[in-house]
């Protein structure tokens, strides 16, 4: 770990003959959460974005683009399989991976993610040793590019 530099399969921030680490956009209300996400990401190197809210999240992935959207679901106002369906019904957005933070407890939160088109989920509270690895599973390596 921590050596490890993923490769893009986002053309928008994909640079020839160098790696560039992906993007990531962080949609959570909490910011404890947000502390502890941001923190394990940029660790390894992780670009990250926040946003707070579901409709400023939506605004962010249009004009970031990032490589990966981690969501959380228990948002106020717009929900995240809310959010998960504008990102899914947008042309322009439906391709980048939607890994959904849910809470343990929530019974059907996780079947409900991924009906409403995410590609993955993580239990919440993230496990501070295994987190970046398992999203690291739902980055794409790019094709044509050097293997690390
Ligand atoms: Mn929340």
């Amino acid at each position: 770990m921590g050596q490890r530099q993923p490769l893009l399969g986002n053309p928008a921030t994909r640079r020839t003959g160098a790696i560039v680490k992906a993007k990531i956009l962080l949609i959570e209300d909490n910011a404890q959460n947000r502390y502890l996400t941001t923190f394990l990401l940029e660790q390894h190197g992780y670009e990250v974005s926040h946003a707070p809210t579901g409709p400023r999240g939506l605004e962010m992935a249009a004009t970031v683009r990032p490589d990966l959207i981690l969501l959380d679901i228990q948002l106020p106002g717009m929900d995240g399989h809310a959010v998960t369906r504008a990102l899914k019904d947008n042309p322009a957005l439906k391709q980048i991976p939607v890994i959904a933070v849910t809470s343990y407890a929530m019974v059907g939160d996780r079947e409900k993610c991924l009906d409403a088109g995410a590609e993955g989920y993580i239990e919440k509270p993230i496990d501070p040793d295994t987190f970046v690895a398992e999203i690291e599973r739902f980055l794409r390596p790019a094709t044509g590019e050097p293997a690390p």
